[in-house]
């Protein structure tokens, strides 16, 4: 660890060191081979909510490599490790987790920053070796195959040995030429087009190894229980991208919580109520009073039990996700959720004593009229009825996103977006609180879902010269 001379640098430094200190390390990790930059693009808050980062670090340096997380703030310069405070450009080999296609920009300002090329072919040989992987990838490889050296489809799991052997290498050509070796890896740089996907076992079940205040999951130890999704959302590229789907064994999952008994847990899964053994799972953690809360569940697979057992951890507010403002537009984009059972869902939350309830919207479908409008405002004062407290919706414009039965759909544009948002303003109920995601964010995401190889160069050459 050493201390930056400038003052900024000192700020950046001591801002990221801030974040080291709040982390409590659970299990210590130790590798020696190596210098692997594991990069998380996006903010601090952001990248402790993802158990990806924690995981693949976990993955590489138990196979013996010695790895640092690093995060993004739009205003670093330096970008100093995690661990040891060190500046990013000493790290040789850069590993990006690419978990949302707007954090393509960041990816792309961090390469700017360091004095990177955006693309592979104006790098040079002392440039440091850039790969990225991440849900985005497999969904669109191309995307970013022209400013990953290597881009990593799929789940580190299948090929964790043979990657951190590659990457324990000193020298540069042995690196690359052992990379090249791997199944997962696409690299047009090097001219690997040949590649195959794979989805990892959660065998063992995956868990972070820190606890922070600042995750959005603050100090739960967080507990992968599924990956994939069995539904097939027509707007959600998880349930035609991540298959076959993947569920941790109970037994096993039993044997977390028994190993890290005195922690709250954040159970991670596509959707919560999906897990094949979760009424053998709410048991468990009934007896054994294991506080926890869950990263996502469907209102038509609330039970009773699962809502008590998360009311003794999250006390006020619980979320479920309609997405479609009314029956129709919900068939339209196959959510399979009706309003009986949304109603349902909403009693039992009421019964055992949740007085907030929070819900997610999309809008913008070209299927939307009056009709589904007049649904959702009745709807909403039903909710006002069943006496809850604080209700707030979000609301997100419909993102058509490639590989999904959307793909070939085109977003709304700005102008009647914002007379819909308008609209709902109007005739909301006073007592709902909205907020809505802003346009500009949705449209580059829906851009980005849909830019390849010299388009994505062509575009972030855009982006970036506009920002000067
Ligand atoms: S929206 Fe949720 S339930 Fe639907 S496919 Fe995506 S993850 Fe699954």
């Amino acid at each position: 660890m050493r201390r930056p001379r400038s003052s900024e640098a000192f700020k950046e430094y001591s801002y990221v060191l801030n974040f080291k200190n709040s982390e409590k390390i659970i299990r210590k990790l130790e590798g020696n081979l190596g210098r692997v930059a594991l990069i998380f693009p996006n903010s601090y808050s952001i990248a402790s909510g993802s158990l990806a980062w924690s995981w693949i670090q976990t993955l590489l340096m138990q196979r013996g490599l010695h790895v640092q997380r690093f995060f993004y703030e739009r205003w670093f310069e330096k970008f100093y490790s995690m661990e040891d405070q060190v500046p990013l450009d000493e790290f040789p080999i850069w590993l990006f987790t690419f978990q949302f296609e707007n954090d393509l920009l960041n990816i792309a300002e961090m390469l700017l920053k360091k004095g990177i090329p955006l693309s592979i072919y104006e790098r040079k040989p002392y440039h440091p070796i850039v790969i990225i992987g991440g849900p985005v990838t497999l969904f669109n490889n191309e995307l970013i195959d022209e400013i990953a050296d290597f881009v990593f489809i799929g789940d580190l799991e299948c090929n964790a040995d043979e990657f951190a052997k590659a990457l324990g290498h000193d020298d540069k050509d042995e690196i690359v030429k052992h990379l090249l070796d791997i199944k997962q890896i696409y690299s047009k740089r090097y001219g690997k087009l040949v590649f195959s996907n794979c989805i990892g076992t959660l065998s063992p079940v995956p868990v972070a190894h820190f606890i922070t205040p600042y995750s959005p999951y603050k100090n739960k130890l967080l507990v992968e229980l599924g990956r994939g999704c069995i539904r097939r959302c027509a707007f959600c590229v998880t349930g035609y991208t991540k298959k076959p789907v993947k569920f941790a064994s109970l037994d096993e999952v039993i044997e977390v919580f028994e190993r890290y008994q005195d922690f709250e847990f954040g159970l991670i899964s596509a959707t919560i109520t999906d897990y094949p053994y979760l009424e053998r799972l709410l048991e468990y953690l009934e007896r054994k009073n294991v506080r926890f809360s869950v990263s996502s569940m469907r209102a038509d697979k609330i039970n009773e039990k699962l809502l008590r057992l998360l009311k003794t951890t999250e006390h006020h507010s619980f979320t479920i996700a309609p997405e479609g403002i009314s029956q129709k537009l919900r068939d339209v984009m196959l959510k399979d959720l009706t309003t009986e059972e949304l109603i349902t869902a909403l009693e039992l939350g009421r019964k055992v004593g949740f007085k907030q309830v929070k819900f997610y919207y999309i809008i913008g479908l070209e299927e939307e009229d009056g009709k589904d409008y007049a649904e959702f405002f009745e709807f909403l004062k039903t909710v006002i009825n069943m006496r809850y407290q604080e209700i707030s919706i979000s609301i997100n414009p419909l993102v058509p996103k490639p590989f999904t039965p959307f793909e070939s759909r085109k977003m709304i544009d700005k102008k009647s977006y914002e007379e819909r948002v308008a609209f709902i303003r109007k005739n909301i109920p006073k007592k709902v609180k909205a907020d809505f995601e802003s346009y500009k964010l949705s449209k580059m995401q829906y851009e980005i879902s849909h830019l390849k190889g010299t388009q994505t160069i062509e575009y972030l050459r855009e982006v970036f010269k506009n920002k000067k």
